[in-house]
């Protein structure tokens, strides 16, 4: 047998891109499947998107670029972050890398030492734990259940702290949850992190765009500019401009940090892929109308899944700010049936007897709920959730 390497020992494949796999071979095998588990809009990528592209591949643009992206797509970058931020960033401080979790990745890699903690705050995104374990780093989970609004307080935040603590992640709008942080909420986390200079705070604000708080959207730096130095934001393309599967993220953040990151990427996949860059570029400096839109349709699922699932006995969901998520509990529903016993339970049979995919809640570190998407069309979710009520009546 073949003798792996402990780090890899650690980690598991990724556990919703595991149900997209099933659910796509169960319907391989003729099974009527509707998929409520992808983590990706259901739209195409816009025209002007693709277009540039395919010029891009006309005129040759097809060979390594810098590691770190090309100073033109930097550029849109930094005028994206002064005009919709507020932040103002140079070159040396921006690193595009294959999508956001090459971005967190190299994050993970460049900035922790075996033992060095991580606070996570579940529900999380699946591969955050993951990433620090690869990096031989140790997540410390904060559990902020649904009566928080899935929200840490900063009591919570301050419990956790060890002289361990390199690194604290926020996810704002949330996947799985949909829900956002506010501005005085991060505000009073900014609070705590003010007496630990030694933390560094990852944003990670990729769903920036799905967005429809009663606030404006804003990460921690809109709260505390101060914390400019030791915050590193991530965001990508890839949610708000339906572009999964192009693989573009970025980072933004203090230049050592960045030449690290970047030192990392350069001796793993090298520059994210050519073609791809110039469509990022074409979706940030472009016309953001096709962003809006396809962000009121989320909006528009996500009233209606609210509103159904709320009316299952047993199921209780909040109201997102954004994302294409909800993360019902199905506590009281779990435990008035005989045959499941907690959420993996639920979402197998769902899968194997209502023929609905889901993602079991425990995946993003919080049990006895499941996470819906509605990045699938109103048909869809209109079957979908008439399964599952019947599934649980
Ligand atoms: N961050 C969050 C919170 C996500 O949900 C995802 C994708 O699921 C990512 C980052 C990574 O996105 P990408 O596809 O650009 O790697």
């Amino acid at each position: 047998d073949i003798t792996l390497s402990n780090r890899v020992q650690k980690i598991k494949p990724s556990p919703t891109l595991a149900i997209t796999a099933r659910a796509k071979a169960l319907r391989a095998e003729g099974k009527d499947i509707i998929g409520l588990g992808a983590g990706e809009p259901d739209f195409d990528t816009p025209e002007h998107i693709k277009e540039a592209a395919i010029q891009a591949i006309r005129d040759g643009f097809t060979k390594y670029t810098a590691v770190d992206g090309i100073p033109s797509l930097k550029e849109a970058i930094i005028a994206k972050f002064s005009r919709e931020n507020g932040f103002q960033y140079e070159l040396n401080q921006i690193l595009v890398s294959v999508g956001g979790k090459q971005s967190f990745y190299n994050l993970a890699q460049a900035l922790l030492n075996p033992g060095d903690e991580v606070i996570i705050p579940a529900p999380y995104w699946v591969s955050y734990p993951d990433m620090v374990l690869l990096a031989g780093g140790i997540p410390v989970v904060i559990a902020a259940p649904q009566e928080q609004a899935f929200k840490i307080t900063p009591e919570q935040l301050e419990a956790a702290i060890t002289p361990l603590t390199r690194l604290l992640v926020i996810n704002s709008p949330s996947n799985p949850t949909g829900t956002a942080y506010r501005n005085d909420e991060l505000a009073a986390l900014g609070e705590v992190l003010r007496r630990h200079p030694q933390i560094l705070i990852a944003t990670d604000d990729m769903y920036e765009h799905i967005y429809w708080g009663e606030t404006p959207f804003c990460n921690i730096l809109n709260a505390c500019p101060d914390l400019y130095e030791r915050t590193l934001v991530l965001n990508g393309v890839s949610k708000a401009y339906s572009m999964t599967g192009w693989r573009i993220g970025y980072a933004a953040g203090a230049p050592t940090l960045i030449k690290a990151m970047k030192a990392i990427q350069s001796q793993s996949t090298s520059n994210p892929t050519s073609i791809s860059q110039v469509a990022a570029q074409a979706a940030i400096a472009g016309e953001q109308a096709c962003v809006k839109a396809m962000c009121q349709e989320f909006k528009n699922r996500h009233d209606f899944v609210l509103e159904y699932l709320n009316g299952i006995p047993g199921v209780q969901t909040l109201a997102g700010s954004g994302t294409f998520y909800t993360f019902p509990n199905f506590q009281a529903a779990i435990a008035s049936r005989e045959d499941i016993k907690d959420d993996v339970e639920l979402a197998e049979n769902m899968l194997n007897a209502a023929g609905v995919a889901v993602v079991p809640g425990s995946a993003f570190g919080a049990r006895g709920h499941l996470r819906l998407s509605f990045a699938t069309s109103m048909e869809n979710l209109e079957q979908a959730l008439e399964r599952i009520a019947a599934f649980l009546s």
